[in-house]
């Protein structure tokens, strides 16, 4: 228990670690040489970002988004808006999207349309966690960390009503409502 919630799982530093280092390889083989632009989806993404960046030794550019859509309940609200657009100029530019969780499906899928608007060269999709159990919309996952079936995950810089994003690893909560 932490609080009130039931944890139906744990995924610890050192899996978290191996998983980032995972989705880095790939990174740097299909970058290597073309200076990939990572648009982070705020405020969940931060650590994830700032640990994935660091296991790639390759030239970079980093930009934030952030969008609004889950309030303070646990299920998607269904209606995003985009609250703060990137800045970095990415026509013609191989793009990844950085997001911490996919679970309806909603939010990626919002994004990619705006995000291609601007025509970059290429849009790529990177989650550290592929949630499945609510998934709306398909959205094409190029890279991800871990895959769950239910529950509310906090933890890692992910938040529930602000609560548990300092915690250093991630755990999965039983949510009742
Ligand atoms: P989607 O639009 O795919 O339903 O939701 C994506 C957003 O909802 C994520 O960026 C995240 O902010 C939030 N979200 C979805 N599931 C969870 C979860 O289990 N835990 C937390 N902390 N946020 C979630």
């Amino acid at each position: 228990m932490i609080g009130q919630y039931k944890i139906l799982k744990k995924i610890t530093e050192e899996e978290i670690r191996q998983q980032v280092k995972k989705i880095a390889r790939d990174i740097i083989k299909e970058y290597q040489n073309r200076e990939p632009i990572l648009i982070g989806i705020l405020n969940g993404v931060f650590i994830f970002l700032s640990d994935l960046v660091r296991e790639i030794p390759i030239p970079l550019k980093i930009d934030f988004v952030r969008l609004a859509s889950y309030g303070s309940k646990n299920v998607s609200s269904g209606e995003i808006k985009l609250t703060k657009d990137i800045e970095l100029p990415i026509e013609g530019n191989p793009v990844i999207i950085v997001e911490d969780i996919i679970d309806t499906g909603l939010t990626l899928s919002y994004l990619v349309r705006h995000i291609k608007e601007r025509e970059p060269e290429s849009v790529k999709i990177c989650v550290l966690i592929n949630k499945l159990e609510r998934r709306e919309k398909e959205v094409m996952i190029d890279y991800w960390g871990f895959e769950i079936k239910k529950g509310f995950v906090v933890g890692y810089g992910l938040d529930y009503n602000e609560k548990f994003r300092y915690l250093p690893y991630i755990l999965n909560l039983e949510m009742k409502d």
